[in-house]
């Protein structure tokens, strides 16, 4: 029998567009609030976001868990905000596990402890990923707004390999930290640690594009591209790729086997897309899922709308745009984004 990382099932059910009405993939952010106050956070920080009284109970959120579970769930991502602050995450997160979900924890892992550590490293099926956002002292706590994060990230980071949990890091590349860049990956490296970075700052929830001030330029992500081998083949595959619009979005269009639920009880599609949404306060996960099933196929039937530059844009491919990322940027989907635009033309420039 051939044995296969949880990674390539996943993917293998992904690509395949297996049974899409079954909602294989989900995830849920446990919070939107944060113990760190980050520049580029594309969480705003008003009320209606950073609402704790009103977040999903402990008891709704296992209902919800048996219930996705039910309906096929598998892969399961715990995020926030900053999950590890909920009083009630060990809780969720044992919950979770018990009811065989394989999950994947997104954090800023500040808040590990070893005794946490210890928790996740009884089950294997526990993925973690930490963002690490500088270094130094100065380059972290600089973009974390938060005295004595870092070192509190570092410990979190000692406190899993200490226990062998699996652990991926990753960085988005700003103006304040692309000059540790190279040093992070040698610290993943020396860590035996997979690690990503990516210059695309998105703006918050509500567009509001405070975080884009952070974006490093254009001609300096294209320098980025060809320090990391990987990237740069992944950006000479997409120049050998010919698709369409329409065949491009198909990819991300057609997985509406995902799912995302905030601390407020809306079920969406992903973090990033608020519209289609349903409020699962008073209704089954089931019920929401058909739903929202519905409402997305109906609204992908036609995508990317004809009037919008991505739509006709024989670039795509290698730009590989979100469909997200026209609404938030100009509130249109399938509008085009500046910077990326910009960032595909070097592309295609340097590497062809
Ligand atoms: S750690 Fe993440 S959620 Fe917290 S403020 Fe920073 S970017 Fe936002
Ligand atoms: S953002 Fe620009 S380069 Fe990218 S697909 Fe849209 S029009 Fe093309």
């Amino acid at each position: 029998m051939k044995v296969i990382s949880a990674e390539d099932f996943g993917d293998s059910l992904f690509l395949n567009g297996t049974n899409r009405k079954t909602p294989v993939w989900g995830g849920i952010d446990l919070t939107f609030s944060c113990n760190m106050n980050c520049c580029h956070c594309y969480i705003p920080k008003s009320k209606e976001f950073i609402d704790r009284e009103n977040e999903l109970s402990f008891s709704e959120i296992c209902c919800l868990i048996d219930e996705l579970v039910d309906e096929g769930c598998l892969f399961f991502t715990i995020s926030g905000g900053e999950p590890l602050i909920r009083d009630d995450f060990i809780d969720i997160y044992l919950y979770a596990i018990k009811k065989g979900l394989i999950i994947t924890i997104l954090t800023n892992g500040t808040l590990i402890t070893p005794e946490l550590a210890k928790v996740f490293s009884k089950y294997p099926n526990t993925y973690i990923e930490i963002s690490l956002y500088g270094i130094t002292t100065e380059t972290y706590e600089n973009i974390t707004k938060t005295p004595n994060s870092f070192e509190k990230c570092l410990q979190g980071i000692e406190a899993l390999l200490d226990n062998n949990v699996k652990l991926n890091l990753k960085t988005p590349i700003l103006t304040l930290n692309a000059g540790e860049i190279i040093a992070i990956n040698n610290f993943a490296k020396e860590k035996k640690l997979n690690f990503r970075c990516d210059p695309y700052v998105i703006p918050q929830l509500d567009g509001t594009k405070e975080p884009c001030k952070y974006r490093i330029s254009p001609q300096d992500a294209v320098e980025f591209d060809f320090l990391f081998e990987d990237r740069s083949n992944v950006i000479k595959e997409r120049l050998l790729t010919k698709e369409n619009s329409r065949q491009f979005f198909r990819k991300c269009t057609d997985s509406v086997c995902k799912f995302s639920i905030t601390p407020h009880g809306k079920l969406q599609k992903c973090t990033r897309m608020t519209t289609p949404s349903f409020n699962l306060h008073n209704s089954s996960f089931k019920e929401g899922w058909n739903s929202l099933y519905s409402m997305s196929l109906e609204l992908f039937s036609n995508y990317p709308p004809e009037k919008y530059e991505c739509s006709t844009c024989n670039k795509i491919s290698i730009c590989s745009p979100c469909p997200i990322d026209g609404i938030v940027e100009n509130g249109a989907i399938g509008s085009q984004v500046e910077y990326k635009c910009k960032l595909t033309d070097l592309r295609i420039k340097q590497f062809s």
